[in-house]
């Protein structure tokens, strides 16, 4: 098979490009022209009339952190609606994780058409990338990352470990103390 080899031309560079003079002024006019549209609707905001807000530093974490509709945030499981956890251990997900950090347990489930269960299930968040491949991986939609919590550090490692009761949400995380 033939290659085709296709010759870029570079741009030449003209006496007004090499002195950036143009650039200098394009990039300055866009600093001031956000400069004064944001001076303008603070202004407007602070005297009391409706307007765009301005763009501001998010002064968190006195501000709560504004997460997109689709922002990645702490996993947790899925019940059926018999109050089962719908997770059946194919362990998909624990294969899957690439930060390794989800270790499951499995164990025969009463019900006969599910076969397994999971008896543990444990993520380990201090090592979790939020990468989402757990929640794509799953077969029966048992595990979600919508908690919407972000605020998850802790004082001691083991307590980034959120076990099954945890993430079904039925007891809630009681980190130990300092
Ligand atoms: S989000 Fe990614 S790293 Fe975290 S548990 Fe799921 S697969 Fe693993
Ligand atoms: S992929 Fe889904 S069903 Fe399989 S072990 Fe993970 S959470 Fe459970």
């Amino acid at each position: 098979m033939a290659i085709t080899v296709r010759t870029v031309k570079r741009p030449e560079r003209t006496f007004a490009t090499e002195l950036y003079l143009v650039e200098i002024v394009k990039g300055l006019g866009l600093t001031f022209r956000h400069l004064f549209v944001n001076l303008y609707r603070h202004s407007k905001r602070a005297l009391g009339l409706k307007g765009l807000p301005g763009s501001v530093t998010v002064q968190y974490p006195d501000d709560p952190a504004v997460l997109g509709k689709r922002a990645r945030t702490r996993h947790r499981l899925l019940k059926r609606d018999d109050g089962a956890p719908r997770c059946t251990a194919c362990l998909l997900c624990e294969t899957i994780c690439p930060a390794k950090c989800i270790r499951i347990t499995a164990e025969n489930a009463p019900d006969v058409t599910v076969e397994k269960r999971a008896k543990t299930f444990d993520i380990d968040l201090g090592m979790c990338i939020f990468c989402g491949y757990c929640v794509e991986a799953c077969p029966v939609d048992a595990i979600h990352m919508d908690a919407n919590e972000v605020e998850l550090s802790s004082y001691n490692r083991k307590d980034m470990i959120w076990n099954m009761p945890e993430l079904l949400g039925d007891v809630p995380k009681t980190p130990s103390r300092p």
